[in-house]
């Protein structure tokens, strides 16, 4: 953080005018008085014209530069930081865990003196807060990058696959990946592809509120991925969330069909058209679903990832062009989220005609969520069909354009990259779907 985090234009001159830092307890006079409290951090995209102070109350006030006369620094503040402790010793015996930290509100905390939230705890600082950990597993948590899910792209996935890839190697019994909650659901299952077959489980956890809130979800997830990591007798690629909105239940959902549907409750995660692999309580694992793979066996890594492939969300009025763009871009390959059944407008499906013809692949998944594809039932999908558009069955679109670029990363193409989309890799079709 720097000396005026987030400070810009009139407001930034006229605290360094002042010689202001953030931390310190500041005064302005304004003409109906004078306010003094802790100057306080923005945040990224805030105005240049207010200054935002933290007053005795625990409250901010944001005031505006036009209405305040001078400054004045009344004492110095330390500049915020935050010492972990060291991580506690583990007792020899126990399973070895390791884990990744990817960022995401899971690593961040709230800087209470300033209110601001950061994305500043590592792995190691993580494993500091949640202290039960080292009576589970002896873990070894390493930062592999610091990012909000947000700004995860191929690159990132194939990172994660490769080092946990070598975890299993070096015989950990398990890998936990601590990850923002936005795009959890793609990157678990690119991973179910990359780590197709692995060893041991691959746990992906986050949580939605940060660590160091009384509400935070994240000791409890967490305790629970390293539990299952450590201890499960089953192997695969799972998320560990919030199975509802009491604290004292976490749902392991398989990596292929999980989806964040709710933008902050704690159990915001999903499992669509398959019943959850797992629950964990307080007295440990309270449900394992039949048929998950068992741990062992050979195992052969293919974390390539080609991201020539674009998501297309399929609307009323949605120009043909849209296809073209994607084309001029590069996709070599087209996951459509068509409505109902797998439909686009007539205009569209001429337009994946031609991009099919021209060598390029087409996929249809379903916005619907729930419910299978079926391009038989109408005219529309008929044609859509004879266009060379390939249906997928009940996978979710994000995980289809995981597996579509997982798939061109094989280096498969032509008719082997459609046989590769429609085989079941990792779960990520049903044969029939399961109601809920
Ligand atoms: N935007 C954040 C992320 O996905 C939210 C979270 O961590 O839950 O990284």
């Amino acid at each position: 953080m720097g000396e005026l985090s987030g400070y810009r234009g009139d407001a930034l001159k006229f605290l360094k005018d002042a010689g202001a830092s953030i931390g310190d307890v500041v005064e302005l006079r304004t003409g109906w008085g004078t306010v003094s409290g802790t100057l306080v951090p923005r945040y990224l995209y805030g105005d240049g014209e207010h200054v935002v102070l933290k007053l005795k109350s625990g409250y901010n006030v944001g005031l505006s530069l036009s209405g305040v006369k001078d400054a004045r620094v009344v004492s110095k503040g330390e500049k915020p930081s935050f010492a972990p402790l060291p991580p506690p010793k583990s007792a020899g015996g126990l399973p070895k865990v390791l884990i990744l930290g990817t960022g995401g509100t899971i690593a961040s905390r709230v800087d209470y003196r300033t209110g601001a939230v950061r994305p500043a705890s590592t792995a190691a600082e993580l494993h500091a807060l949640v202290p039960e950990l080292s009576g589970i597993a002896r873990v070894q948590p390493e930062v592999v990058f610091e990012v909000f899910s947000e700004n995860m792209a191929p690159a990132h996935w194939a990172k994660l696959a490769r080092r946990a890839a070598r975890g299993a190697d070096e015989g950990f019994d398990g890998v936990v990946i601590t990850h923002g909650t936005d795009t959890l659901g793609y990157t678990a299952a690119a991973l179910s592809f990359a780590l197709a077959g692995a060893p041991i489980p691959v746990i992906l956890v986050g949580s939605q509120r940060s660590s160091d809130r009384p509400s935070s979800d994240a000791p409890l997830n967490l305790v629970a991925a390293v539990t299952v990591a450590a201890t499960a007798h089953f192997s695969g690629v799972y998320v560990a969330m919030h199975l509802n909105e009491s604290d004292d239940k976490v749902a392991f959902h398989r990596g292929t069909r999980v989806r964040k549907d709710h933008t902050s409750r704690r159990d915001a995660f999903e499992s669509i058209g398959v019943p959850l692999a797992a629950v964990f309580g307080r007295d440990g694992l309270e449900f394992v679903a039949e048929g998950l793979p068992p741990r062992g066996g050979k195992f052969r890594p293919r974390p390539k990832f080609d991201p020539r492939v674009a998501l297309l969300k399929f609307y009323p009025s949605m120009p043909a062009g849209a296809v073209r763009g994607a084309s001029r871009l590069g996709a070599r390959a087209l996951v459509i989220e068509g409505t109902g059944l797998g439909h686009v407008s007539k205009e569209v499906a001429g337009e994946l005609g031609r991009f099919v013809k021209a060598g390029g692949l087409a996929f249809m998944a379903s916005q619907c969520i729930r419910g299978r594809v079926d391009l038989s039932v109408y005219d529309t999908g008929r044609d859509l069909l004879h266009a060379g558009v390939v249906p997928l069955g009940d996978m979710l679109p994000e995980t289809a354009l995981a597996k579509a670029m997982w798939v061109l990363g094989t280096g498969a193409s032509g008719k082997r990259a459609k046989e590769m989309m429609a085989a079941d890799v990792a779960g990520e079709t049903t044969a029939r779907t399961f109601p809920g």
